[in-house]
């Protein structure tokens, strides 16, 4: 079976889904505190933790830095090891402050490797994780796939299965930005579409494939469209 292109099938999964909600939140430095705010909590439990930060201290380096760690706690509360995770939203704050006078926008105009350098001194962000603060920030074309999104490429063969999740990863970038080009707010709605559709339908075990709107042209149904 022919391997679908990546438009026609962000094109299907938005005719199925809706189009994807505008993404939340773009400012650099919140997508950071995005990260660190509720450990291993899912989107409905990091939106409620991070809407308590937002009350309860504010969302700026200088407001988190001195804010009490009880104070910190009502929000990281919301997932596991709160106490930790409390002391690094402090410890974001203040490599916000120490190494980027607080300005990670600057960041963000960077060539991409020293953008991805610099963003990678932050708690939990990674190579992946940087490149989604670049793409939501509206400053890179990088699709950036979560491990649900990456797993919904390798199945419909349009990126390569690898033996380590890192070389996967570079794969996927390589053929992504081959296939929708410098296009941002479309790398957006493929990031969130394939998410979405990994995380409700294409699951790591047991996919949903008598339900999904990709079977006609996915390999594993073995269904030509
Ligand atoms: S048909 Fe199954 S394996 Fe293929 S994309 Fe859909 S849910 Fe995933």
């Amino acid at each position: 079976m022919p391997v679908a292109p990546l438009r026609r099938v962000i094109d299907k999964l938005e005719k199925h889904y809706g189009p994807p909600l505008k993404p939340f939140p773009a400012d650099p430095f919140q997508q950071v505190l995005w990260v660190n705010v509720a450990y291993l909590a899912d989107d409905t439990r990091r939106a409620a933790a991070f809407k308590t930060l937002k009350r309860g201290v504010g969302l700026t380096p200088e407001k988190i830095l001195h804010a009490p760690v009880a104070t910190l706690r009502a929000a990281t509360a919301f997932g596991i090891l709160p106490d930790r995770f409390a002391k690094k939203l402090r410890e974001c704050a203040r490599i916000a402050l120490d190494d980027f006078n607080g300005d990670l926008d600057a960041i963000t105009t960077l060539p991409v490797a020293q953008a991805k350098r610099a963003l990678r001194h932050f708690p939990g962000i990674g190579e992946p994780g940087a490149e989604q603060i670049l793409l939501f920030s509206g400053r890179q074309p990088l699709l950036a796939p979560d491990s649900n999104g990456l797993r919904v490429l390798q199945r419909l063969g349009i990126s390569p299965a690898r033996k380590s999740y890192a070389a996967a990863y570079a794969a996927a970038r390589g053929v992504t930005s081959g296939q929708l080009g410098a296009d941002t707010p479309l790398m957006q709605r493929a990031h969130q579409l394939l998410r979405r559709h990994g995380h409700e339908r294409c699951k790591a075990t047991a996919p949903a494939c008598n339900r999904c709107p990709l079977a006609s042209t996915c390999p594993r149904t073995g269904v030509p469209s």
